[in-house]
């Protein structure tokens, strides 16, 4: 269904329409009329189906724009997707001048965020944790409040927050519009609505959307390591996430894999905030093709284009698997989901037999143990970032000009606060080092250092 059959403004409408939203995906064609229409909604639909633009869409028409107090609040479970939230509505926003959109997520200096809500905001996206804390000090406030946006329901239960969720609740008015988005619908999603929501409209697009392509495989293994790598050398994935059930795992597999020269790192909760963001910003801009991760750290992750997901040990639960599998395969490109199985989880293993699935053995895979894998780019820091006015401009410039790099040598670039990091084809990294070290960015000398 087109846009312009819902009723949007015009502005909204050739937003949607540079951003490249031909058509309402079915989770916002169900919701967005009820959202427009002041409904409560308890919304369902799997990852990927574009539930951000459904409730951006919705809360940026309804923004009263010249009121320049927080109207809405968004509350998601981790600090990445809050990212991603504020992202896609910043994009979507652009058909209005003016529209502030605040970040408060942990792991972000609390001072700064001071200095941010004082100069107000229409939209606050959030963690629960950092959302409540401001109001404990009254630092935020949520009187003219109009509409809250519950993201990613579900983990935000699985992760225990829900009581701080209560909480940031009782600064609210009653009086106000919530929505609650989801990839599962069960009795707790179904409690938590009953204490929030009013007369709540539920919405479910789980069956009519196409389902991911994705190829499931099982392998029955006595080392699981030397199958992974097996794997890796016979399917050659771009990049792969791998999921382990304790942090401990993870960081233990990321540096065996590093012994054998496959490039690999771990995320885990025990890392610290700019360590996380060092970890991610490596795989996405293919510095590092494989992450090692546990099932919290995932959470809210949204690499695009990711060719494989294995599963190291057999997941606890089949709702952690269809989480952890629809990493892949999504946008329609085809997918490959592989979990591996020693004899201790042969029982469990098979609770995930069916004809879909294949089940085979490490015997059958083509691949080699002796294999290495090295990424195609290399991160650099740069210790500088908007704060400073740095543009990805101006560091192409600095590393085509200066440096002499090719363009076509130059990868990712992302501009954080106070830092920024470039990808660089990994042969070339030596000398872009040097070059930023020896030479000026914008007439002025920054840090420069290889991740
Ligand atoms: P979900 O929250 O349901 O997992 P997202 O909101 O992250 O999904 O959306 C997934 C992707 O789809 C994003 O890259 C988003 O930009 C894109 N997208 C959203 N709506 C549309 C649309 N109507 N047409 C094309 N792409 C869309
Ligand atoms: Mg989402």
């Amino acid at each position: 269904m087109n846009f312009s059959s819902l009723s949007l403004s015009s502005e909204m409408l050739t937003t949607l329409d540079s951003l490249g939203y031909k058509n309402a995906t079915a989770i916002q064609e169900a919701t967005l009329p009820l959202i427009l229409d002041g409904k409560d909604v308890i919304a369902e639909a799997k990852t990927g189906s574009g539930k951000t633009a459904a409730f951006g869409i919705g809360l940026l028409e309804k923004l009263d724009v010249k009121r320049f107090r927080v109207q809405t609040l968004v509350l998601c479970p981790t600090r990445e997707l809050a990212d991603q939230v504020a992202k896609e509505l910043r994009r979507i926003a652009r058909f209005k001048h003016n529209i502030k959109i605040l970040m408060l997520t942990g792991g972000e200096s609390f001072g700064r965020q001071l200095g941010s809500l004082e100069h107000q905001a229409h939209i606050i996206v959030g963690t629960p944790g950092r959302v409540l804390k401001h109001l404990n000090k009254e630092s935020l406030e949520l009187s003219n409040l109009k509409m809250l946006v519950l993201d990613e329901a579900d983990r935000m239960l699985d992760m225990g927050f829900i009581e701080e969720v209560e909480a940031v609740m009782a600064f609210m008015p009653k009086e106000r519009q919530t929505l609650l988005f989801s990839a599962t619908y069960d009795a707790e999603i179904l409690k938590i609505s009953k204490r929030i929501q009013n007369d709540p409209v539920l919405v479910k697009t789980t069956e009519v959307e196409v389902a991911n392509k994705i190829t499931e495989e099982f392998y029955a293994t006595t080392s699981k390591e030397d199958t992974f790598v097996k794997i890796l050398s016979g399917f050659k994935p771009e990049n792969v996430i791998v999921f382990t059930n304790t942090k401990a795992e993870a960081r233990e597999l990321a540096q065996n894999l590093q012994k054998r020269k496959i490039d690999a790192l771990a995320i885990h909760g025990d890392l610290e905030q700019y360590e996380r963001n060092d970890v991610l910003v490596q795989f996405a801009n293919k510095s590092c093709p494989i992450l090692v991760a546990t099932d919290v750290a995932a959470r809210g992750l949204d690499i695009k284009e990711l060719s494989m997901v294995v599963n190291y040990d057999i997941p606890h639960g089949s709702e952690t698997y269809t989480h952890r599998i629809g990493r892949t395969g999504r946008a329609g490109a085809e997918g490959i989901a592989i979990t591996l199985y020693d004899s201790y989880e042969a029982e469990k293993a098979d609770e995930y037999r069916d004809d879909k699935r294949l089940f085979l053995e490490d015997s059958e895979l083509k691949g080699s143990t002796n294999f290495q894998l090295k990424p195609e780019f290399v991160t650099l820091v740069i210790e500088g970032g908007k704060k400073d006015k740095l543009r990805a401009g101006d560091l192409l410039g600095a590393l085509t000009g200066d440096a002499g790099l090719k363009g076509s040598s130059i990868g990712k670039i992302d501009i954080y606060d106070r830092q920024a990091y470039v990808a660089i084809e990994t042969r070339f990294i030596d000398e872009a080092e040097k070059a930023l070290k020896r030479g000026k960015i914008k007439g002025r000398n920054f840090s420069v250092w290889i991740l």
